[in-house]
């Protein structure tokens, strides 16, 4: 540990005592070593309104440590892990060929805490989790990740994968490959434990992947040999990594691409024939290492079918699209819970911060878009455990859902996160605090997995391929019969999707300029927000949270009315009545 390290820990531990101590005991505020499970009573309130009663109260020690670990040892061990990256090492002291990745002890804590303890990655695979009999909903893995991610935003990646790698591996792969890998991605043990990875980008094929090089050789013995160049790859010494190839003499485009799973290590035990070439000097996620791979004739097993790569490797994307929706609505959580706490404890002028208007403003402006993505979070996760239930519609639901909340929430998170630095005033600018890792970390939701125009694309894609905009419709009709609104409020909401959901149709009918892609962004963003207004209103009327309702007839009258920059905007008393 360097010597800032341990200034930074000296730092930390000092506060930690300070958090709940009260304004008068330091005029800087820091809330280092809140609970924030404890500390925050919309996130206790949903969990009822969507975890069955007994597996809630099951789970109440489990988040509670979560939220305990997330403002206290998770978050020094972040700060640390972000200012050492790790190093890639090509050889042994004594010469001999082998790559590592040396990463720095912070972060391997940090593993064993993901990993180890919480076993984040295997919660939706196995049915012995956490002390829980049974299968557990995708709820309960997003929650804990909504606290853990609070501070620590690098790792959840690598879980992520190892996650939707094993649900991929699960659905498409062959018995046998299933049943020689799944044990080690599933082991709860750290020593035997595999992490997942996903090499599909290449220089000339990210949002295009019909452009994919890299070329799949079929051997005698069933296997095949990896030949070419990925350009991204996170995790890149994972155990196991998902990898897109072109079958040789396959058809050209993406029909030629096949799914394939590659293994770090060969069954006799030597590496397999790929190499780590650099690592990636990157602006955030600097705890955990990207690079550059290039394989060379590197042994794999083919996924699914042949032909059907790209299709397979969707349900993976999907499904870390999805995660990284809920990381960025925790990452919008830290930053307006920091926001808030600062706006109590710090004083200028003689009052709080809290007390002034221009500053309770400013909070509502952090506060809506953290809460849309966090009934988001719920809305989705419910819909994913429905759709892998095999509910009617629940896949075209899913459908949109998911793109909806991977763009829009990712968008918001950049600048949520930036507004919330400022409240802390100066010291929002300083690496000692956490707003500068979480505006670096929160540019990057919106680039990978998918970037925002090609995500708002995929919102239309599931319109027209998937029939997703009527299910999607008649849903949050269901949710608005429910919600027990005024007339005025009711009606005002349904206006609404009706005009967000004829923008959608006209984006996908090829209306307007250029085919309607022009307003693919314009219309997802249109319908995000509609659906988290219908929800949160929703979730008013179930929990009885006066809150949640302001904050839905805030969306409505700030991010899809129609307004005049010259005119104050004011809630209608009407809704209100
Ligand atoms: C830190 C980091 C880690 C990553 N980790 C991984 C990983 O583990 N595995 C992996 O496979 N990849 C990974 N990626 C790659 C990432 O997913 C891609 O960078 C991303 O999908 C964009 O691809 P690209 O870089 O080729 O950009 P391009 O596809 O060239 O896009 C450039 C711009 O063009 C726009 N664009 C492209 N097509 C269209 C269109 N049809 N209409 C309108 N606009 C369009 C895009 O929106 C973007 O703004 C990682 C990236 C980063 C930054």
């Amino acid at each position: 540990m360097s010597a800032n390290d341990k200034t930074q820990m000296h730092a930390v531990a000092q506060a930690a005592g300070n958090a709940t101590a009260g304004s008068a005991a330091h005029p800087v505020p820091d809330r280092h070593g809140a609970n924030f499970y404890a500390t925050d009573p919309e996130l206790q309130s949903l969990l009822k309104l969507y975890l069955p009663a007994d597996l809630l109260a099951h789970l109440q020690p489990c988040l509670q440590r979560m939220g305990e670990l997330a403002g206290g040892r998770i978050d020094e061990l972040a700060g640390i892990a972000d200012r050492n990256p790790p190093e890639l090492e090509h050889r042994t002291r004594a010469g001999q060929d082998s790559q590592c990745i040396i990463k720095h002890p912070a972060y391997e804590e940090l593993e064993r805490i993901a990993y180890g303890e919480f076993g984040l990655q295997a919660i939706s695979h196995r049915d012995d989790m956490l002390g829980w009999q049974g299968k557990m909903p995708p709820i309960v893995k997003y929650a804990l990740t909504y606290l853990f991610v609070q501070s620590e935003f690098g790792l959840c990646c690598p879980l992520s994968m190892t996650d939707s790698l094993t649900r991929t591996l699960k659905k498409f792969g062959a018995p046998g490959l299933v049943g020689k890998y799944l044990p080690q991605l599933l082991s709860l043990d750290w020593d035997e434990q595999a992490q997942g990875a996903m090499f599909m980008t290449e220089q000339a094929a990210g949002s295009d992947i019909a452009n994919t090089l890299t070329m799949a050789a079929p051997q005698a013995d069933g296997s095949w040999l990896l030949t070419g160049d990925k350009w991204f790859c996170s995790n890149p010494d994972a155990e196991f990594a998902m990898v897109l190839a072109r079958v040789e003499g396959g058809a050209p485009g993406m029909k030629g691409i096949s799914l394939f799973l590659l293994p770090r290590t060969l069954d006799d035990g030597s590496a397999n024939h790929y190499r780590i070439i650099r690592l990636k000097d990157k602006l955030g996620t600097r705890s955990m290492a990207s690079g550059e791979i290039r394989m060379d004739g590197a042994v794999a097993y083919l996924v699914g079918e042949q032909g059907r790569g790209f299709v397979q490797m969707a349900d993976m994307v999907n499904n870390s699209r999805l995660s990284n929706g809920v990381r960025s609505a925790g990452m919008m959580r830290r930053a307006v819970a920091e926001a808030e706490f600062i706006a109590h404890e710090r004083i200028a002028f003689g009052k709080r911060l809290e007390d002034m208007p221009l500053m309770q403003r400013q909070l509502d402006k952090l506060r809506v878009p953290a809460e849309q993505a966090r009934t988001m979070v719920f809305q989705t996760a419910q819909t994913l455990m429905r759709s892998d239930a095999g509910e009617p519609n629940a896949y075209a639901l899913l459908r949109i859902l998911t793109p909806l909340i991977k763009f829009r929430a990712c968008r918001d998170a950049r600048k949520v996160t930036g507004d919330a630095m400022e409240v802390r005033g100066g010291c929002g600018y300083i690496e000692e605090w956490s707003d500068p890792r979480l505006v670096r970390d929160a540019h990057l939701g919106s680039i990978w997995e998918g970037t925002s125009n090609i995500v708002a694309l995929d919102v239309i894609r599931a319109i027209k391929r998937e029939g997703s905009l009527p299910v999607l419709q008649q849903y949050l009709h269901g949710l608005l019969d429910q919600a027990k609104l005024v007339p005025a409020y009711r009606k005002a909401l349904e206006d609404a999707l009706t005009r967000a959901s004829a923008l959608a149709e006209k984006a996908a009918q090829g209306g307007g300029l250029n085919g309607g892609e022009v307003l693919a962004r314009q219309a997802a963003t249109g319908l995000y927000n509609c659906t988290t207004a219908i929800a949160m209103a929703w979730e008013a009327a179930q929990t009885g949270s006066n809150e949640r309702l302001r904050l839905s007839q805030l969306v409505l009258l700030h991010r899809v009315l129609p307004r005049d920059p010259l005119e104050t905007a004011e809630v209608p008393a009407a809704w209100q009545e």
